[in-house]
């Protein structure tokens, strides 16, 4: 399968050209330019693709866990640079590929579970139970058994459950190991509304209660932490709640409860765009668009979240911010450098040896996968638009986001299809293969350059943070994608493990 490798310089200059005309050979209209990894493109990657699909299936999910590991280092440099005591726990429902759980073991981090699936199969892979958290949202009597049993700090999202696991862990006579979920921080003077966890102002009475009415309820309870996972991306929300968790933390130690570390979640951002001015024209052009003052940039004029009433829009983007300023490690040291009474955060952890968790998910995900999905049909529409046909589906790169804003990359035939190919300059739209008038696989209209033909690939950049997985269904009976992992040494793609039953 392996092709013969050209020498080092062919292989730079060859690889420059075809990352270029995989990227001018698909691009949206206005342009927004993937941030790629070089293994995304690298000649060795692109030979391989169509034996790839031919023998696994489109569309195929690629992974490399390179950048995982580079992106949570960079976290790691930022703690110390700050002498923080600090550990990641890479949130694995953004990803169900076990090659990322393995090397995040490889290199001793850990893993936040949010199911018993998912806890389970972390604990095959050998992953020391002090390096796991769950945090899954509802919590059955076998998950919170298996987390008693393996030593798996839960966290508590409740009363019901904290006084399920209090009451198991005096069953299975062995003390639990819990943090508690907080929410409801003040923030820029109003409450952070959450559906999670124990609201800020009643945990010390609820815990007060408990430690007077029922002392042996707590005797099982390991408190070792406390945590919070915000939604959104705001890393001024984040230190707000950071400075109400730290005098907690000190009221919970003065009522002797072993605290050792305040978990932060996740919601690191990243960017999958490396061009602010791309970004804010293609939303300049849609709002106009969406006036009926320029042509439209989506599928029958779709708002992405916004919404025309009269002569003004309303709403805001349901997307991701693909483009943001201050992302990842740089951001995290924007919190750790916040000012905390007369120091900053990162003293007031320092001092009282605190350790500082985090749980990030989509970040530290930043370029590690792709997602390749086969040209099956074209056909133009009266408007004179295309439809491209992929066998795909539009759960397979799809989060809650309206649309994946990212320009695809396209990869020619390998043969010669006896069908020609479209026009150069085709323009058009990615359909799917749901019984749906809305299944597009991207709501963006694109160009092609050259035509596409049966039997392109069309590449998604930098699907591996939730798009691959975290909505892909099995409607119409049609089979999951399949997962491959890159191994660097061989040049070789295999299957995760995830893939074995
Ligand atoms: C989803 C989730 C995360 C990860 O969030 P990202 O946005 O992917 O970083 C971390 N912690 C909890 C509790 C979550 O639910």
């Amino acid at each position: 399968m392996k092709t013969m490798e050209p020498s080092a310089r062919e292989e730079v200059s060859q690889s420059d050209q075809t990352h270029t005309s995989m990227r001018t050979d698909c691009q949206g209209m206005p342009p927004l330019t993937a941030r790629l990894e070089p293994w995304m493109t690298a000649p060795g990657t692109i030979s391989q693709l169509h034996h790839l699909v031919q023998e696994h299936g489109s569309p195929l999910n690629l992974i490399h866990t390179d950048p995982f590991l580079r992106n949570i280092d960079a976290l790691y440099q930022v703690a110390e640079s700050h002498q923080v005591d600090f550990d990641v726990y890479f949130a694995r429902k953004a990803n169900k590929c076990l090659a990322f759980i393995d090397a995040a073991h490889s290199r001793g981090f850990g893993i936040d579970t949010a199911s018993e699936n998912e806890l389970h199969q972390v604990l095959k892979h050998q992953v020391p139970s002090e390096k796991i958290i769950c945090t899954a949202a509802v919590k059955s009597e076998a998950l919170l058994q298996a987390c008693i049993v393996s030593g798996t700090t839960l966290a508590i999202d409740n009363p019901d459950e904290l006084s399920r696991t209090a009451l198991l862990s005096a069953r299975l006579d062995r003390q639990a190991e819990i943090a508690l979920r907080i929410s409801g921080f003040q923030h820029d003077g109003h409450k952070l509304p959450s559906r999670f966890g124990f609201d800020i102002e009643k945990i010390v009475p609820l815990l007060r209660d408990l430690q007077q009415s029922a002392p042996n309820t707590l005797q099982t309870l390991n408190l070792t932490g406390v945590h919070f996972h915000l939604d959104g991306y705001s890393q001024a929300q984040r230190i707000s709640a950071l400075r109400q968790l730290l005098p907690l933390v000190d009221q919970l130690r003065d009522m002797q409860f072993p605290i050792r570390f305040i978990d932060i979640g996740g919601g690191f951002p990243m960017s999958y765009l490396d061009s602010e001015t791309e970004w804010n024209e293609f939303w300049m052009i849609h709002k106009q668009a969406l006036l009926d003052r320029q042509e439209p940039l989506t599928w029958q004029n779709h708002g992405l979240g916004l919404q025309r009433v009269e002569d003004r829009l309303i709403g805001k983007p349901h997307c991701y911010p693909y483009y943001q300023s201050l992302v990842q490690a740089d951001w995290f040291n924007g919190i750790l450098s916040a000012q905390y009474e007369t120091g900053i955060i990162a003293s007031a952890l320092q001092e009282r040896t605190l350790q500082l968790r985090c749980e990030p998910g989509r970040s530290i995900l930043d370029g590690c996968g792709i997602t390749a999905a086969r040209v099956e049909s074209r056909k133009q529409q009266p408007n004179g638009d295309w439809l491209i046909g992929l066998s795909m589906n539009r759960t397979q790169c799809r989060t809650s986001s309206d649309d994946f804003l990212v320009d695809p990359l396209l990869v020619p035939a390998m043969d010669e299809s006896p069908l020609p190919r479209t026009p150069p300059g085709t323009s058009g739209f990615l359909t799917g293969a749901y019984c749906t008038e809305s299944e597009l696989l991207c709501l963006r209209k694109l160009q092609f350059t050259r035509g596409v033909g049966i039997g392109d690939l069309i590449l998604f950049p930098n699907t591996a943070g939730y798009f691959m997985h975290f909505l892909e269904s099995r409607s119409h009976q049609f089979p999951l994608a399949k997962n491959l992992v890159y191994h660097p040494q061989t040049g070789e793609y295999h299957l995760d493990a995830i893939e074995a039953p």
